[in-house]
């Protein structure tokens, strides 16, 4: 009988090691499946232009003090 329960104490161990390394990998996974995500959404946006006006994605916007400028010979001036 003793060791039936020792047994089962040694399977309900092995279940939470294995579950505890499952939702360990899943976080991380779902962590790197967010991180890109989130970028593309930032560089997406739309931001305007403070010399022409123009929107342009996040991305390809230069910031300057009191905004952003567009690339299209706004950003040197
Ligand atoms: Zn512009």
């Amino acid at each position: 009988m003793a060791k039936l329960v020792l047994l089962i104490a040694i399977i309900v161990v092995v279940v939470l090691i294995v579950r505890g390394f499952v939702r360990k990998a899943a976080s991380a996974r779902q962590a790197e499946a967010g991180k890109p995500a989130e970028e593309q959404a930032q560089e997406a946006k739309l931001v305007r232009c403070v010399e022409c006006g123009a929107f342009v994605p996040k991305g390809e916007a230069l910031p300057v003090p009191n905004g952003f400028r567009c690339g299209n010979g706004c950003a040197g001036r």
